[in-house]
């Protein structure tokens, strides 16, 4: 899974002396096979030799491109591209001995970058758009945490994991005896619970979780909750009922991945009627292809939503960046335009390149009958002549 530090590391990360390599594959299995991955990858190193033919490196550099090339050749021919993986994100720099992959659990577009600087930004656009939910289990005396991002699931039982309290021994079951073992007990439970939640919030600090579902019987939740950190309370989206630790860890991710779909869902759908309402009025936002294109065009994107699965073939200038549906000759620049594979990919990559952010939404929204395109803009869109 794709740890909150994996994150930090990679932004954080800077070569004063050798280029970094970033590769952007699309591993989609429903559009591509994996040769065309294979032969995809191979094109676009072919393509970076080439221009690096004109721009020496010294030798050092050349060594560690070369290595970084490599390795991502080996990358893609022993890697099994499971189908929840659409695409990976791969940056190199041998030189350094840096190495992280990101495989994404939605489109991606082709791009292989050798620059001194990490090409990021269309990375931190994706992972913008996921969140870490926290799965959190109790009782009276154990307590299971999962977290799942993107897709991927991981548990961390073990670093909160109390050592079990044995059963309290006592003699005697009446009288006064009884009681003091009761409040025993109970000290115990609440102590339990104090802890937990203590570790809790130790641990959404560590790893940046930003929702929670609790997990438990319906009358012992609230007697847990009740210890829990406001911050957490404030970020607990579910509550299920269940029996403790009876679940899987299949059934956890079957749970969380609904939770996070119908929570995603409901705030998409918020969004939408919201553009939907401001597109109609005139303001700024765009609906539907053409206008979403203009805008494109303009670098007038704060916020771009496109339903998955979307795509279309388009084209592009290649000296200004101009996107067009038909083929023409550029009306900025001149330049014959160059016919490219999806348009849709091009007006995410436009946006993330003007500093605009983007949402891949699910299908079956009312952005369904606007082409599944629609943008939050910077400034209003000049009309139509
Ligand atoms: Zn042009």
């Amino acid at each position: 899974m794709v740890t909150f530090q994996q994150i930090q590391e990679l932004v954080n990360f800077r070569s004063e002396a050798f280029p970094v390599v970033s590769a952007y594959l699309n591993t989609d299995l429903r559009r591509v096979s994996k040769d065309q991955i294979r032969i995809t990858l191979k094109a676009m190193i072919k393509a970076r030799q080439e221009e690096l033919r004109d721009h020496p490196l010294n030798h050092r550099q050349e060594a560690s491109v070369k290595e970084d090339f490599k390795k991502l050749e080996a990358f893609v021919t022993t890697e099994l591209f499971p189908e929840e993986n659409r695409g990976y994100v791969v940056f190199s720099c041998s030189g350094e001995d840096f190495w992280q992959v990101y495989p994404i659990p939605q489109r991606v577009k082709n791009a292989l970058i050798v620059d001194p600087d990490i090409y990021i930004r269309p990375l931190l656009a994706i992972l913008n758009q996921f969140h870490r939910f926290a799965f959190v289990v109790v009782d009276q005396r154990r307590v299971q945490v999962f977290e799942m991002y993107m897709g991927k699931i991981e548990e961390y039982t073990h670093l909160i994991s109390p050592a079990v309290p044995g059963k309290v021994r006592y003699a005697g079951w009446y009288g006064l005896e009884e009681k003091r073992v009761h409040r025993h007990i109970e000290h115990h439970v609440q102590e339990h619970y104090k802890r937990v939640s203590n570790i809790l919030f130790q641990l959404m600090n560590r790893h940046q979780w930003d929702y929670f579902i609790l997990g438990g019987q319906s009358h012992e939740l609230p007697r847990f909750e009740k210890h829990l950190h406001r911050y957490i309370v404030d970020r607990i989206v579910k509550r299920v009922d269940m029996e403790p630790f009876s679940w899987d860890v299949n059934r956890i991710k079957k749970e969380v991945l609904d939770t996070e779909q119908r929570f995603m869902r409901k705030r998409w759908e918020k969004m939408i009627g919201w553009l939907i309402t401001e597109a109609k009025k005139d303001h700024k936002a765009a609906l539907g292809l053409k206008s979403v294109l203009q805008a494109a065009n303009m670098g007038n994107i704060r916020l771009l939503m496109i339903e998955e699965d979307r795509g279309l073939p388009g084209y592009e200038c290649f000296e200004c960046g101009y996107l067009a549906i038909r083929n023409t000759v550029c009306p900025i620049c001149g330049t014959p335009m160059q016919r490219m594979d999806d348009l849709f990919d091009e007006i995410i990559e436009n946006t993330v390149n003007f500093n605009g952010d983007y949402y891949q939404v699910p299908s079956g929204t009312m952005l369904s009958e606007y082409g599944g395109i629609g943008a939050f803009l910077r400034f209003e869109a000049p009309k139509e002549a």
